[in-house]
């Protein structure tokens, strides 16, 4: 009996900017055996997994994902494909070298943006992968996108429990560049036990601390997904995603362009105001996300709405109530 095809977790058209250009893009969402540091506090997708497998089963499902996506979606006129996994795209045990490059194949051409842990940005992996997807099109025919998410070590480590540092982060962008592979660096905003304003800055020190380095940074306001720790906490009132008034601000002092889709904005798990002017919000910062607009952003922050008054207190009066720097 052939073996069925198999569908990815999520798989979706969409556009995005790269450079002064607007690129019609392919996000494709592969299950695999699941991310091998997997404790994260705001991570669900984790969970997006197979279990009990062996690993000749896991290779056989990816690349059946993958025959899914090219019989399911025209590739013709997509420029930019963007690849997620339940953990990291370079992982062998998550995508072995021979289902990359099969992977690889079919994406010929494309650029390919890859999300990965910074251990897995290694030689032979990339110059394999960009073998089978370079046709000379591109100058960067591929990039990893890392979640750095803060430059802050001590942030990465107590309020998100990541597992590696902002030198970690920089071996790998530096074995990356060596191989003609361009960085995309993942920001997330406001992870747990931050303030308002202590998130605010962190955000504004990530950027100033990168921007000069790496190729794309995006930046996500947290959301809280379920069956996570940061489920948990805000269900007991003790966290609440960012303002999108602290979105606006940081996207506004930025020296460069970021990207941003606040993923559940206007909604109590992800990024919001009062609900009021949420939602004008949210489509400016998708629109400024695609033109590069400033413009778009300040006329956002200039609009009134009686919440505004309520984040500006909140910045100046929600103290920090830490976790112990020791067991
Ligand atoms: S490394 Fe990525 S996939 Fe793994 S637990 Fe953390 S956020 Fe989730
Ligand atoms: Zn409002």
């Amino acid at each position: 009996m052939p073996e069925s095809i198999e569908k990815p977790l999520a798989c979706w058209k969409g556009s995005d900017r790269y450079g002064d250009r607007i690129l019609d893009t392919l996000t494709i969402i592969f299950r695999t055996g699941g991310c091998e540091w997997n404790r994260c506090r705001m991570c669900s997708y984790r969970h997006e997994r197979y279990y009990d497998r062996s690993p000749g089963e896991l290779q056989g499902l990816v690349r059946r994902q993958m025959q899914w996506v090219n019989e399911n979606h025209s590739l013709d006129g997509i420029d930019m494909i963007k690849i997620f996994t339940s953990g990291s795209f370079f992982d062998p045990k998550e995508v072995d070298p021979e289902t990359r490059e099969y992977i690889g194949k079919m994406l010929a051409g494309k650029i390919v943006v890859v999300e990965t842990r910074p251990e897995y940005i290694q030689e032979p992996a990339l110059s394999g992968f960009i073998r089978s997807i370079d046709t000379g099109q591109w100058k960067t025919p591929l990039y990893v996108a890392v979640g750095l998410e803060t430059t802050d070590d001590a942030i990465r480590e107590k309020s998100i429990n990541k597992g590696f540092s902002t030198e970690d982060f920089w071996n790998a962008a530096d074995t990356a560049r060596e191989a003609g592979v361009g960085i995309k660096a993942y920001l997330l905003m406001k992870p747990l036990f931050l303030t308002e304003d202590e998130a605010l800055i962190d955000m504004e020190n990530s950027i100033a601390d990168i921007y000069r380095r790496v190729d794309m940074i995006s930046m996500n306001p947290c959301t809280v997904q379920k069956n996570t720790e940061l489920e948990r906490y805000w269900k007991q009132g003790a966290y609440r995603p960012p303002y999108l008034w602290s979105v606006l601000s940081v996207l506004l002092s930025s020296p460069v362009h970021i990207l941003c889709d606040p993923v559940g904005g206007g909604h109590q798990r992800g990024p919001h105001n009062c609900r009021k002017c949420d939602r004008d919000i949210v489509s400016a910062i998708r629109e400024y996300s695609l033109s590069a607009d400033t413009k778009i952003l300040q006329e956002a922050m200039d609009t009134t709405c009686e919440c505004k008054k309520e984040w500006e207190f909140v910045l100046q009066h929600e103290m920090p109530y830490s976790m112990p720097l020791t067991r």
